[in-house]
């Protein structure tokens, strides 16, 4: 069912909300996951989206099994998996010498211990998969270049202003959900100190056909399709296929050299003003010559939330990157977003008639896990950038510790299971 559309001279507060209407803002990959788990519930949802058309150039995702689990229950990963591929095996490499360091493998092995795949896709293909799937449901109603921009709780439910750009609408529900990304209106409409920080460092973004790989560089792709990163003094380098295989997504994270006033335009990784190269000077000519064979590259600064939140204010409900705006050392941002939504959805249907107490739980829940989460990112960010007698320790550790210790010590990680109804990480 559509939301009703209500005349702000004439109808403002005469309709009766549907307790069942639930207005999301943002169609994110958040928006979009938790518009399908409700209406799998039976929610009627209004999703809107400021943006035009939803697409993002240059940029793969890796997708762990703790969020293929529940894009596989939403019927995503069926369309998903023409577009998406299964590397083998997780691939840490030094980034001087080229060499292997530590081999996890990842392709079977992942859906036989943790019950579903690893997969790395193409973040458009993601978004089009849940778009496509939410366009199919009858009570999933998606608006594009609508803003919310105000709300207000009252005894009727929640009244949401939504700025077209011809017009302004007002639209009621039972509970608003920001799902607007980390540069989220609900969210720092709140408070100031709220708003994402600044990390210092920049995701360099580019990808490349892969019949135009510098010759130098395919020597030190290790056998087989994997998730290669390689790891560097203050810096790190991943690769991995998207596009069925096509093309190579690669992300190189440095620091900032001056990357900030340009953000988000693709630049030249040697113009002088953006020499991000120069964070690699020392690292193995193949990873050169393909840090400029990849040219342009888009710098992302890499932001973050200190404090997890998810519930504001009454009847308003952050997920995702609105959430809990993380750093992309565990590669989890997007996984955390899925398991939030499908969380939220579950926690919303098991108890109707008593939200509040089903959203306490929800937060509680969610926060200890985010926590894990960002430890781990952190944990990452150190051994992947680590320098001098630090790195040495690290590689000592990665060539001669057990696989299967590594391995093990995802188990909390990729083998949750966000639906279970229970208060764990
Ligand atoms: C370099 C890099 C690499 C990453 N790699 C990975 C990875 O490999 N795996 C992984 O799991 N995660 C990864 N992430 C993290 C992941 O990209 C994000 O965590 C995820 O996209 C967040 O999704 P979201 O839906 O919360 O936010 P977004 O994708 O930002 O969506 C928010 C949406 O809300 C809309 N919006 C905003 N305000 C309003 C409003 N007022 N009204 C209506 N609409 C609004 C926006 O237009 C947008 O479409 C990476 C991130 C970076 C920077």
């Amino acid at each position: 069912m559509k939301a009703a559309l209500i005349d702000l001279k004439t109808e403002r507060n005469r309709r009766i909300p549907n307790p069942d209407q639930i207005i999301i803002a943002g169609a994110g990959i958040a928006g979009l996951t938790l518009a399908l788990a409700l209406s799998a519930k039976g929610f009627h949802v209004q999703i809107f989206e400021k943006s035009a058309a939803l697409a993002e150039i240059g940029a793969g995702l890796q997708l762990s099994p703790n969020a293929t689990r529940l894009l596989g229950r939403l019927g995503a990963m069926e369309q998903l998996q023409y577009a998406s591929v299964e590397p083998q095996a997780v691939c840490l490499q030094d980034g001087t010498s080229g060499g292997e360091l530590l081999r996890l493998p990842i392709g079977e092995q992942a859906t036989e211990r943790w019950g579903a795949p690893y997969i790395v896709c193409h973040r458009a293909d993601l978004q089009n998969t849940l778009l496509t799937l939410a366009r199919s449901r009858p009570n999933i109603a998606i608006q594009l270049q609508s803003t919310v921009t105000q709300r207000k709780a009252d005894s009727q439910g929640m009244l949401v202003r939504v700025q077209y750009h011809d017009r302004i609408e007002e639209h009621r529900g039972a509970l608003l959900v920001g799902a607007d990304g980390v540069w989220s209106n609900l969210r720092t409409a709140v408070s100031d100190a709220d708003r994402a920080r600044y990390t210092g460092m920049v995701a360099w973004r580019s990808s490349l056909g892969v019949d135009q790989l510098p010759e130098s560089f395919k020597t030190l792709l290790p056998q087989g399709v994997n998730v290669v990163a390689w790891t560097g003094s203050n810096a790190h380098l991943i690769a991995y296929p998207i596009r069925s295989g096509q093309m190579i997504n690669f992300v190189a994270v440095a620091p900032d050299h001056e990357a900030g006033n340009r953000w988000p335009v693709p630049v030249d990784p040697e113009s002088p003003s953006q020499n991000f190269i120069r964070e690699f000077a020392s690292w193995h000519v193949g990873l050169r010559d393909v840090m400029r064979a990849g040219r342009p590259w888009t710098p992302w600064r890499l932001f973050e939330m200190k404090k997890c939140r998810f519930l504001t204010e009454e009847r308003v409900v952050l997920i995702g990157d609105a959430a809990h705006a993380m750093t992309p050392y565990a590669a989890q941002g997007a996984a955390m977003a899925i398991e939030d939504a499908c969380a939220l959805a579950g926690a919303l249907s098991a108890d109707r008639a008593a939200w509040p107490s089903a959203l306490a739980r929800f937060s509680r829940a969610r926060t200890k896990r985010i926590s894990a989460v960002v430890r781990r990112g952190a944990l990452n960010h150190l051994a992947y950038h680590a320098k001098g007698p630090v790195a040495v320790a690290r590689n000592i550790l990665l060539r001669n510790r057990p696989v299967e210790k590594f391995i093990e010590g995802f188990d909390w990680l990729y083998g949750f299971d966000a639906e279970e109804r229970k208060e764990q990480v």
